[in-house]
């Protein structure tokens, strides 16, 4: 057992996260089986796609590796997560943020602070550059011993932490749901279907194309685009943005399902869900497996 899964052990998280069967009185609903898997109960900090994302990161992390950079806006579910591991794993950690928030700093922000994450704001320009490989070279020139996490904390590693999310449960499922921003869990999703099983992401983002192109990325090549897609009609508008309808549906869901969704990502998920049983998406006894992916930095009042 190697230092960070020691860590791991004492974060007492909450796995296999538990499935649920999910039955609403929505119309259409009558005509499939639904259960959610909770992956928010994963952990009150490290929750959903961000620990599956992270945990391979932070297993396969190099000795000599005292130093984490990653980047995210200012209410980032992957920089609060990625933060706390820091701060439990003892590793330093800078953030890189889009924005300046320097005199309002948000709830999420707020934690960074007081876990000793070094923040730093960035503008949208630089922003921009946070995948290109000249920029990634200064940085790492400008800080030696430093590993960086790209956005989301969605790379290569990040794929294996979400395939295993789909065999920690008993339940089986034709159709598996799942919001998109990165891509970088959709992807992961993917690799682990067993034929004829299908994944379908749900859109947080104005991306038609761009999204599929980034889950190509990430996919090794024996991949193809057979067994899964992107529905882009649920964005509300882009990302982060939600329309009072949105909100609304979230907390009516919350209250009555007792299971809190927040409008940027799993709220988006089931909204879309709701929307495609209506129209009748799916054919007749579908088994859909939708996934809770946690995060609720969006949802916290300032
Ligand atoms: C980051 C995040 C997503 C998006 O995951 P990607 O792998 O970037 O597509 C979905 N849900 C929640 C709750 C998130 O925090």
């Amino acid at each position: 057992m190697n230092n960070a899964m020691q860590i791991e052990s004492a974060l007492n998280l909450t796995l296999p996260s538990p499935v649920l069967p999910f039955s609403p009185n929505w119309p259409g609903a009558e005509k499939v089986t639904m259960h959610i898997k909770r992956d928010d109960l994963i952990h009150p900090v490290i929750s959903g796609n961000k620990w599956r994302k992270l945990k391979y990161t932070f297993r396969a992390l190099p000795p000599a590796c005292k130093h984490i950079m990653s980047f995210g806006g200012g209410y980032s579910n992957h920089l609060h997560a990625c933060a706390y591991l820091c701060m439990r794993n003892n590793i330093a950690m800078t953030a890189m943020v889009r924005g300046d928030y320097s005199h309002n700093l948000t709830p999420m922000l707020h934690d960074l602070k007081n876990w000793g994450t070094r923040v730093q704001f960035v503008d949208k320009k630089t922003y921009q550059r946070r995948t290109e490989p000249g920029y990634l070279a200064h940085l790492h020139q400008q800080y030696p011993h430093t590993f960086i996490v790209p956005e989301g904390g969605s790379h290569a590693p990040a794929l294996q932490g979400v395939a295993e999310l789909l065999s920690e449960n008993p339940q089986t499922f034709d159709h598996v749901l799942v919001p998109v921003g990165s891509g970088a869990t959709l992807a992961g999703l993917i690799t682990a279907l067993k034929p004829p099983q299908s994944a379908i992401g749900i859109a947080v983002l104005k991306g038609k194309g761009y999204l599929e192109d980034l889950v190509r990325g990430l996919l090794p090549r024996e991949y193809t685009d057979k067994n899964w897609s992107i529905a882009h009609d649920y964005h509300g508008g882009g990302y982060g943005k939600a329309p009072s309808s949105l909100v609304e549906f979230c907390n009516l869901f919350t209250t009555e399902f007792e299971i809190p969704i927040e409008p940027v990502y799993s709220g988006k998920l089931m909204f879309a869900v709701k929307e495609m049983l209506r129209t009748g998406y799916f054919p007749d006894n579908s088994r859909l497996l939708l996934l809770h992916t946690g995060g609720m930095q969006g949802a916290r009042p300032s």
